[in-house]
């Protein structure tokens, strides 16, 4: 099995939040009387966006025809076109989704780098295998990562691959329609502790929206038998796996409940992780 932790190929690169400002004023809870003025309807930009996104409400993902090209994936050019053509399935199945909410998806940039590497979102470290930058909506990926560890490898790579780029594909979608503002905004207050909690589940949703691309696509991607227990091996994989690192993309315990979730739904509507406890998002 390749050695890859995924808590560094779905190392997380927080977007700046420079175009939106906290409101000053406060907003009232769900715990709130009621009265019968214009104000009873207000509803939060985090009520909106986060807690009852539109995109939970969407539907199912879409089955598409993807077809993916039969290359080696062994150079960067191997790397970028195979993920191009990876990331225009993405784009396909869930732009009809996006188009129910108020928001757009424009396609992300994919961008195949080496450590060391500028991005839109500071230089590339040994640990970023893969992440989503914000800044200018670009998938970055550690080429030499996810190259195939020897020949006839190849599948096993490309199931890993198709994992990683759903995953950061998943920022994509929290990014347009508004999710990842409230998250940032989340992020400026709270303990650390809290602030992890908040970060899992950021990451949690992400791997959750990437299920439910894979459940829908299951078919079309042929993801059964090895190809399968590839996907499965990174999907569940958790922040506590040896050798644990930084509590920010949640354990093997949610990381198995969410992605088994949102394959199955083949839908954002299992996906909504800021409405649940803490223990589920642990
Ligand atoms: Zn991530």
């Amino acid at each position: 099995m390749r050695a890859a932790a995924l808590a560094g190929a779905a190392g997380l690169v927080l977007a700046v939040a420079g175009a939106c400002a906290p409101p000053n004023e406060t907003t009232s809870s769900p715990s709130t009387p009621t009265t019968v003025t214009s104000s009873s309807t207000y509803r939060s930009p985090e009520d909106i966006y986060l807690l009852n996104n539109a995109l939970y409400s969407a539907g199912q993902v879409q089955a598409v025809a993807c077809k993916l090209p039969d290359i080696a994936l062994q150079t960067q050019r191997g790397l970028q076109q195979y993920s191009v053509a990876y990331l225009d399935c993405l784009q396909r199945a869930w732009k009809p989704l996006v188009d129910r909410t108020d928001s757009l998806l424009t396609p992300p940039g994919l961008h195949t780098v080496n450590q060391g590497a500028r991005t839109g979102c500071g230089v590339v470290s040994d640990d970023d295998e893969a992440f989503y930058c914000g800044e200018n909506t670009g998938i970055y990926l550690d080429w030499d990562v996810h190259v195939e560890e020897e020949p006839g490898d190849r599948m096993e790579a490309g199931t890993y691959l198709q994992y990683v780029i759903a995953h950061e594909f998943g920022h994509h979608l929290q990014h347009m329609v508004g999710i990842s503002t409230q998250f940032d905004l989340r992020l400026e207050e709270g303990t650390e502790a809290a602030q992890l909690e908040q970060t899992r589940r950021h990451e949690l949703q992400a791997s959750c929206f990437a299920a439910a691309f894979l459940g829908a696509n299951q078919r079309t991607l042929d993801l059964h038998g090895i190809k399968l227990e590839v996907y499965q091996w990174a999907a569940y994989t958790g922040d506590d796996d040896p050798p644990a690192g930084t509590r920010d993309h949640g354990s093997r315990k949610s990381n198995t409940a969410w992605t088994n979730a949102g394959f199955k739904a083949k839908s954002p509507a299992a996906c909504n992780t800021w409405v649940v406890s803490s223990g589920r998002v642990s």
